[in-house]
C-alpha cells in the first residue's frame, strides 16, 4: 500500500545529487522523466512535488505513482 506523505513532509524532505534537470524541477527525480519534453507517448506526466533540492532550493518533483512511492522510504 502506498503512503502519501503529508504536506509538511513534502516541503521538508531534502534531496542532494540530483542532475541539473531534476534540481530545477523539470525532470523526475526517480526516473529522470524529463516533465518539458517527456520521450514518453503520454506527454502530460502527472508528477507531485517530493521535496527540495539542496543544492539549488528548488522544488523537486517525481512522476505520480511509483516514483513518488519510492521517493518516499518508510
Ligand atoms: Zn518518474
Amino acid at each position: 500500500m502506498i503512503r502519501f506523505p503529508t504536506k509538511s513532509e513534502q516541503r521538508e524532505q531534502r534531496w542532494s545529487g540530483l542532475n541539473i534537470a531534476q534540481a530545477d524541477g523539470l525532470e523526475c527525480v526517480m526516473c529522470e522523466t524529463n516533465y518539458l519534453h517527456p520521450s514518453v507517448p503520454d506527454p502530460a506526466v502527472p508528477h507531485v512535488p517530493v521535496g527540495i533540492s539542496t543544492d539549488t532550493g528548488s522544488q523537486v518533483f517525481a512522476c505520480a505513482g511509483i516514483c513518488a512511492a519510492l521517493a518516499w522510504p518508510d
